[in-house]
């Protein structure tokens, strides 16, 4: 009788929140919806398409209009089916048998997930005093474990803490048979990018998402930037139709616009603000409860006791949140969104304590 091999048999599919809720704050998507000018282009995108034809496997337009929207140069751009889509090439590609590679926990779940996949040794490295990166830490571990692949998300999700350049730099060229793999999912909303400088460090990779910041989750674009080296062999190494022809016209027409996507961003900005504003003050009504994380991402992070029992009570008012990595991660809303989660948090917060 044929048997499901030991990695897979108790796998289960990647779940996000299910059934209707008034307010979806659980996946650090942007609230806003594509703007119409960019809705006009997107059609016109589509009515170019040639739907006979196999797309573009270099996906040159789209890593271009990507390349001029961040300052970098095109033959530094990888395109992917989402950045999750190339996480997992990394993992099978840049990983021999035998080979280790390091996480620093709690961090996005897919990096551990892809190296159990590919039956990988995982070094998982805890993160430092108040969950921010310990630098000396990780790469002393990943000296002495001979990590091959070091993986991690700045600003992290889910503690949305952003380390600093310099700090990164150094961390980087202190690992020079590692390949550092820096995912700035949310660098959009921070200031700390390496993207310029991926020709400085022959080992360093970052990733970069439209489903953040760009609010094109549905699209599936990711992008890979690093030195000619490592673009070549990625390219080399990934599926070769894995950007399909609708989204590489859609993501280019859009990334080609980037007063509109700025915009976009500060309005996710603004409403960040909010957010912090209103949770600070719940935390002075209510002290001790929680602890806000000071974030640059698009979500709240905090850390308090009883954070499943606090997302059991808000998914019965009718709002998601997440609970991942020990933390209470919350999406930045549209203003209105943001008044209902805080007003549902304070209602669970002036309940009697139960004991
Ligand atoms: C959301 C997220 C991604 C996924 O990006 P896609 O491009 O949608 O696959 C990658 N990394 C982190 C840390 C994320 O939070």
């Amino acid at each position: 009788m044929y048997q499901l091999n030991e990695k897979i048999k108790d796998l289960k599919p990647y779940d996000p929140i299910q059934g209707s809720y008034r307010v979806r704050l659980d996946a650090n998507e942007s609230f806003l919806p594509l703007p119409q000018a960019l809705v006009e282009e997107a059609k016109a995108a589509v009515e170019r398409t040639a739907f006979n034809r196999y797309p573009d496997p270099a996906a040159r337009e789209l890593c271009q209009a990507f390349a001029a929207c961040y300052g970098v140069q095109p033959q530094q751009v990888v395109a992917g089916n989402g950045s999750d889509e190339l996480i997992t090439v990394l993992f099978e590609a840049f990983l021999e048998k035998g080979d280790a590679f390091a996480t620093v926990e709690p961090d996005f779940s897919m990096y551990a997930f892809n190296g159990h996949l590919h039956e990988a040794r995982h070094v998982a490295i805890p993160k430092g005093k108040d969950l921010r990166l310990d630098v000396e830490a990780v790469a002393a571990a990943c000296q002495r474990e001979q990590v091959k692949l070091l993986i991690f998300s700045n600003p992290c999700n889910p503690t949305s803490l952003v380390c600093g350049r310099e700090v990164m730099r150094k961390l980087i060229d202190s690992l020079p048979d590692t390949l550092v793999v820096l995912d700035e999912a949310y660098m959009d909303f921070s200031d700390q990018s390496l993207l310029g400088e991926v020709e400085d460090h022959p080992n360093l990779l970052v990733l970069r998402t439209c489903s953040k910041a760009f609010g094109m989750a549905a699209l599936r674009l990711g992008f890979a930037v690093c030195g000619k080296t490592l673009a070549g062999a990625l390219r080399a190494v990934k599926s070769p139709y894995n950007v399909n022809s609708l989204s590489q016209a859609v993501g280019t027409a859009v990334l080609r616009r980037k007063g509109e996507l700025d915009r976009a961003l500060e309005t996710i900005l603004r409403s960040r603000d909010q957010l912090y504003a209103g949770l600070r003050e719940l935390g002075e009504k209510y002290p001790g409860r929680f602890r806000l994380l000071p974030g640059e991402t698009n979500f709240a992070a905090l850390e308090m006791e009883n954070g499943p029992e606090l997302l059991g009570y808000l998914a019965r008012q009718g709002v998601a949140i997440r609970y991942t990595g020990g933390l209470v991660r919350i999406t930045c809303g549209a203003p209105e969104e943001n008044k209902i989660v805080l007003e549902e948090m304070a209602g669970y917060f002036a309940q009697p304590e139960r004991m």
